[in-house]
């Protein structure tokens, strides 16, 4: 499969944005004055955001806007009984019309660019650069899932004896439940959303609870591109409550539900797991989880690039990525020096409101998240641990941010589980076979990153390693749709990977036809 011309993240006039007007936060009002759907959001006009609102205030007025689009336990019934009723329709609709509406999807994020983006940065709490690269994301996945599915979902024509034609078709599972995170809340939410829909599925989408705007926002947009309402719809509501009824054996559920695709932690998966085994008909899960990630960095490597890639990898978008860096595996002949320098660069980080120009560090996403990593980060001071962590500004210690912090354990077995935030954790290593060996034994399996200049140990060792994506002499985060299709193995996930040319297989049915004629 050829990469879409319109793939935006590879493009390189790919549009930027003036933040300078961003930055104003009296753009809120305009804002709000743009919303895609003058009925939907209408209360959204009545609310208005003082002329100065600090990133987590308008978070917080972002979340009572949201409040009247929450799901009720009783609207899971209607949710499925309007699947059922858009599914026929959808998955008899052509492909190329299916297509079309992802395409002009993409026009209308691109044309509500300014909204997005103060969304990703205020509601999720994003850097400028992370909101404009998840959203560039969210563009490239409608073009390439768009082109994807004109190429693979098509009737294959297989060989046929005289007499008889026999066809390989692809079917629609019927009706998708798809889980998306707060770290993610436009890429990964939409990415999995069009990836059924385009396959001829409907769609019951839970975004997470963090970041409804942002969801609320993109429904409107999916709405103008032609999908209606039976076939997307939105179920705003807590995971343990409302998500749980979705998913559970239940009269509206049974045979009804077809498919989960699923982001998010690896307990919820095994939580989800366990629901799904109670239906009679057996319910395919995608899920795509956390990781133990590791960075190697040997003695042959450029210290420079691999300090910058460490930065990145581990401590911008505050650690809250999956396919962040979460061990810093270091070979003893280079360990001094290079935690050295490193602490020196950490030390020039700066950690600010995430709206402003100069951040490199945002908030957390909540203020549950700031008190679980740093409850984690007290326990190991406790233990003598904490070799470094960036000093915090006083003005910010009151709100959700959690300072980069820098951890030195013995050996790597001692991870336990994934800590999503800023924290990395030093190994000094001997054998990189042995480290390795060590990782894959964590039983997780989603990024590594090499640094090494040599090429015979890197191939060895990516070999070895059991994980999904692997990435050498560069960072381990932000995989670009169609060039690094993303998703680990193991305890990291089911595949197949997103933004990659299987990922829509796993939306459909096979279906053989053979016609003696
Ligand atoms: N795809 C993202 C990346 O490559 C991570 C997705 C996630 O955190 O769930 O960094």
């Amino acid at each position: 499969l050829c990469l879409p011309k319109d793939i935006y993240q590879t493009r390189k006039n790919a549009p930027g944005f003036d933040w300078a007007e961003q930055q104003q936060l009296a753009h809120f009002n305009n804002l709000l004055l743009s919303w895609p759907d003058d009925a939907f959001f209408d209360p959204l006009r009545t609310e208005r955001s003082p002329a100065q609102s600090s990133h987590a205030d308008i978070q917080k007025q972002l979340q009572v806007i949201a409040a009247p689009y929450l799901s009720k336990t009783k609207d899971v019934k209607q949710l499925y009984s309007n699947a059922i009723d858009a599914q026929l329709t959808w998955r008899e609709t052509s492909l190329e019309t299916r297509s079309n509406c992802l395409l002009r999807l993409a026009e209308k994020l691109i044309e509500k660019q300014d909204a997005l983006l103060f969304l990703l940065v205020y509601e999720a709490g994003k850097t400028r650069s992370d909101a404009l690269n998840e959203w560039r994301e969210a563009i490239d996945f409608c073009f390439y899932y768009a082109e994807l599915a004109k190429h693979e979902l098509h009737a294959q024509k297989l060989p046929s004896t005289v007499g008889e034609e026999n066809y390989l078709h692809y079917q629609a599972k019927g009706t998708f439940v798809c889980i998306s995170p707060w770290n993610f809340p436009l890429a990964i939410f939409l990415g999995q959303s069009i990836a059924a829909l385009v396959s001829g599925n409907t769609v019951i989408a839970k975004p997470a609870q963090s970041c409804p705007v942002i969801a609320i926002y993109s429904m409107a947009l999916i709405k103008q591109s032609g999908i209606n309402e039976g076939v997307f719809q939105l179920c705003l509501a807590k995971g343990s409550t409302i998500g749980n009824l979705l998913l559970s054996h239940s009269e509206y559920t049974h045979l009804n539900l077809n498919g989960v695709c699923f982001t998010g932690s690896n307990k919820t998966a095994k939580d989800i797991e366990k629901l799904l085994i109670e239906h009679p008909n057996k319910i395919p899960l995608i899920a795509e989880t956390g990781g133990l990630n590791a960075m190697l960095v040997d003695a042959t490597a450029q210290h420079e690039q691999a300090i910058l890639d460490v930065l990145q990898s581990a401590f911008y978008s505050a650690g809250q990525r999956c396919s962040a860096a979460r061990i810093l595996l270091l070979h003893h002949s280079i360990y001094e020096n290079f935690v050295a320098r490193l602490q020196q660069c950490m030390a020039e980080l700066i950690i600010s409101e995430p709206n402003l120009a100069e951040c490199d560090i945002g908030p957390v996403i909540h203020a549950a998240a700031k008190h679980k990593i740093n409850q984690y980060i007290k326990l190991q001071q406790e233990q003598n641990r904490v070799i470094y962590q960036t000093p915090l500004p006083k003005h910010l210690t009151t709100q959700n941010y959690v300072a980069p912090c820098l951890i030195k354990i013995d050996s790597i077995n001692e991870m336990r589980e994934e800590i999503f935030g800023p924290v990395l954790h030093l190994v000094c290593y001997d054998k990189a076979e042995n480290a390795v060996e060590q990782l894959n034994a964590l039983g997780y399996g989603l990024t590594l990153c090499i640094h090494s200049r040599n090429t015979t140990n890197w191939h060895k060792l990516a070999t070895q390693a059991k994980v999904g994506n692997i990435y050498i002499n560069r960072n381990q985060v932000g995989a670009i749709v169609g060039s690094h299709p993303f998703g680990g193995m193991n305890l990291s996930g089911t595949g197949p990977k997103a933004g990659g040319p299987n990922y829509l297989k796993a939306f459909v049915n096979e279906k053989t036809i053979s016609e003696n004629s």
